[in-house]
């Protein structure tokens, strides 16, 4: 089957406004495949799936943006992430269902955290915000503004079998008539306002972009591919229970008989017996083939 799952990035030549627009439906089918989410949970995880690849096309990285909402509400923990190959994966924890808006009920008093491993050697930047707006786009809007200076538009919607978004930004220009600029960025705004879920959701990329911004000299890139991608191991999981130590993991053998870990973001299952975890400890765990899983 076509993987429909792109971003595509555009400036708006006349305006001076770049832009992004994300399509995900294989990839977030896949994510919805891994729990019976209820629907605003499903709302406000979709919006963050397309909220991740948007931002990270306005930052230069080799490694992992992850966004993370940790909190008091119905939902209590939100973890997306996306790496620099496009791959893409979530999941979201809830005690209840959440109302559909504002940002603040749905997590309670939380804060959004968003990382960047630059992929070099120890290098992680990490931004945070308050858990506040309407929804999640206006959250992650300002939080551009703040720490980017740069006037930001994002605009997320879902449905159970696709998600999308744009993002827009005013780039900066010295020496422009600010009056003239001030216009044609509110301009820009009320033209992506009036852009229709179903149109976000459907319409081809280009055909809306084209149509949407006509008057605008849009320039689009070619696309950006994204999928759905865990990046879990059996190593990675090894590693975890190495993590726990040799004390802890012995009573967890004892208890159950061994030990099972399932990636919540997959759910992959891993087995260790007592013969692994002694392995483990001792450094020569045979990981066989299954070095890497995707
Ligand atoms: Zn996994």
């Amino acid at each position: 089957m076509q993987n429909n799952d792109k971003r595509h990035r555009f400036i708006l030549e006349k305006a001076n406004v770049r832009g992004v627009l994300v399509r995900l439906n294989e990839t977030w089918r896949e994510v919805l495949s891994r729990a019976e989410y209820p629907l605003n949970v499903q709302q406000v995880l979709g919006h963050a799936m397309v909220a991740v690849p948007l931002m990270a096309s306005t930052i230069k990285f080799s490694g992992k943006l992850t966004l993370q909402a940790r909190g008091t509400g119905p939902v209590n923990l939100l973890v997306v992430q996306g790496n620099a190959d496009g791959g893409q994966r979530g999941l979201a924890r809830w005690k209840s269902e959440p109302p559909l808006t504002p940002i603040s009920e749905i997590f309670g008093d939380a804060t959004l955290t968003i990382q960047i491993e630059s992929g070099k050697e120890g290098e992680v930047y990490q931004g945070v915000v308050q858990a506040e707006g309407e929804f999640l786009q206006d959250t992650l809007a300002s939080y551009f503004e703040d720490s980017e200076q740069l006037p930001t538009k994002m605009l997320l919607v879902c449905s159970e079998g696709r998600a999308a978004g744009m993002m827009l930004q005013q780039l900066p220009l010295e020496d422009a008539d600010t009056d003239e600029r001030d216009d044609d960025w509110n301009r820009v705004n009320l033209l992506a306002e009036t852009i229709g879920q179903e149109e976000m959701l459907e319409k081809n990329s280009v055909e809306l972009l084209r149509h949407v911004f006509a008057e605008d000299d849009v320039r689009v890139f070619d696309p950006e591919p994204l999928h759905f991608e865990c990046g879990c191991s059996r190593a990675r999981t090894a590693a975890l229970i190495e993590g726990v130590g040799y004390e802890e993991a012995i009573t967890i053998l004892k208890d159950q008989g061994e030990i099972e870990i399932t990636c919540e973001f997959c759910n992959s299952k891993n087995v260790f017996d007592s013969i692994d975890v002694e392995a483990i400890f001792r450094g020569d765990l045979n990981l066989g083939d299954e070095n890497v899983v995707h």
